[in-house]
């Protein structure tokens, strides 16, 4: 119930405002997003990296529909590519990009045309580029813009959805020799018919798909916060002889740090997903669906 109140919030122009303007919403906007622009992204990525981790850095912000507003994002991401390599914070930086925001909504080749941008300008910093993937509809023509994108950069990742029906078998299609994947549980609200719905039948899909991409010749990214999965996955990576260096855990910013340090501990790669942006209201309310004790805990006086 919380849940739904939080994410219907995070649609309302008129919440956001009032949201905002709440003293308590800096602190919380600061524990999930790293700020709004690259000077504040790269700040969290130094001390990330610092501490152990790699980064992946993504700017938020909706999908664009005019040419002006998908060329900004793309100069954004090349701009903060030269500025991560100037820092000396790849290869361990690399960042995540939604095809969305690159123009894909009004004209796909310009889309392409951007994300080859953005890799040209990762792999001129010595860093890659991982594709987000969108609601279903977009599934097929993101692996296309995928396998085209790995012909001059092999480097490029995927980014498959364990609650779609179909991503075990893309998980066998992609689980070959160097090929970056990353294996998340989804976030769009997809229809029954193309994505299983309970956390038992997801979490079921995830482990399968985890085990095709151990068993395979690629580099799988585990992006999970979930306690279970991560213990399913040190246990099977053991079953497929995988070092802790020929795959990785992606968690989020500001999610779960003490685990995020015991795998560091334990000799696992952990990559640190780091949202920034002006367009933090969204992405901080779900955060917040995902755990609202986090709220009631921010809202409540100190004492
Ligand atoms: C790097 C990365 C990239 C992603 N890219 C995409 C994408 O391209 N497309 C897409 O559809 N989705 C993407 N996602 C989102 C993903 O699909 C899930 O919606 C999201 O990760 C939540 O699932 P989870 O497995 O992390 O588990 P959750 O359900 O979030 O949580 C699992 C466990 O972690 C604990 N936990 C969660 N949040 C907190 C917190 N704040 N503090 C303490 N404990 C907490 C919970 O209690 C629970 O036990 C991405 C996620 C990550 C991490």
């Amino acid at each position: 119930m919380l849940r739904s109140v939080i994410l219907a919030a995070s649609r309302s122009p008129r919440v956001e405002r009032l949201v905002a303007a709440l003293p308590a919403t800096r602190d919380l906007a600061h524990r999930f997003v790293a700020g709004v622009d690259a000077d504040d992204a790269l700040h969290a990525a130094t001390d990330a990296i610092g501490g152990g981790r790699s980064v992946t850095l993504e700017h938020l912000g909706p999908a664009t529909h005019t040419v002006e507003a998908a060329t900004a994002i793309r100069d954004e991401y090349v701009e903060l590519l030269t500025r991560l390599a100037a820092a000396g914070l790849t290869p361990a930086g690399d960042v995540t990009v939604r095809l969305s925001a690159l123009g894909r909504r009004f004209d796909e080749r310009f889309a392409y045309d951007n994300a080859r941008a953005v890799c040209a300008a990762a792999a001129a910093a010595g860093t890659s580029v991982t594709l987000g993937m969108e609601d279903h509809t977009t599934t097929d023509p993101t692996l296309d813009v995928l396998l085209k994108l790995r012909e001059e950069y092999p480097a490029t990742g995927a980014t498959l959805q364990a609650y779609l029906r179909r991503t075990e078998s893309d998980c066998r299609d992609l689980a070959a020799a160097g090929s970056r994947v990353r294996l998340c549980r989804g976030g769009y609200r997809e229809p029954e018919s193309v994505a299983y719905r309970s956390a038992r039948d997801i979490g079921k899909s995830y482990v399968r798909c985890a085990k095709v991409l151990l068993a395979g010749g690629g580099y799988p990214m585990f992006a999970t916060a979930d306690p279970r999965l991560i213990a399913i996955i040190e246990d099977r990576s053991r079953w497929f002889d995988r070092r802790p260096d020929q795959f990785e855990f992606q968690l989020r910013y500001g999610v779960r740090p003490s685990e995020q340090e015991r795998l560091v501990t334990e000799g696992y790669t952990v990559r640190i997903q780091i949202p920034y942006g002006r367009n933090w209201y969204p992405h901080l309310m779900r955060r917040l669906a995902v755990r609202p004790a986090v709220l009631g805990r921010a809202l409540l006086p100190a004492g």
